[in-house]
């Protein structure tokens, strides 16, 4: 698993180099604030390990990892909204995805149509 050269945006959360609103964190996760929230509660869970660009390579490489993104989600939906939520996972630049280390957009409350990140 080639590990990119310079650390993605989120590996720099991880090691406090930048400020994040910390919803929770694990031995293997991290969730955050988006910084530009697309609903009430727009949350990303993020793999601390920058091994995997996206969730396709996750889930080949490691499903249990995977798994514990999902279990976090719903954890995290239930404490910061009614328990409903919306999972996004942004797969390749031509659908969105802007940071290439994977991620996960947990939206909840309230969610209108459409108000996909
Ligand atoms: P993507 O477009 O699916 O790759 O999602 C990347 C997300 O990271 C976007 O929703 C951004 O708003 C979010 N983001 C970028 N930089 C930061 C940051 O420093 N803190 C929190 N979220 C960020």
């Amino acid at each position: 698993m080639p590990v990119p050269a310079e650390p993605s945006i989120f590996s720099r959360i991880v090691a406090r180099e930048i400020p994040a609103n910390i919803y929770a964190e694990t031995d293997t996760l991290i969730a955050i604030a988006d910084i530009a929230p697309k609903a009430p509660v727009h949350i990303l869970i993020v793999p601390k390990s920058e091994g995997y660009a996206n969730v396709v390579e996750l889930a080949a490489g490691d499903p249990g990892l995977l798994a514990e993104m999902i279990a976090l989600a719903a954890q995290l939906a239930a404490e910061h909204a009614d328990g409903d939520f919306r999972l996004v996972f942004n797969t390749g630049a031509g659908a969105g995805q802007t940071v290439f280390h994977v991620h996960a957009h947990l939206l909840a409350g309230s969610l209108e149509e459409g108000s996909l990140a």
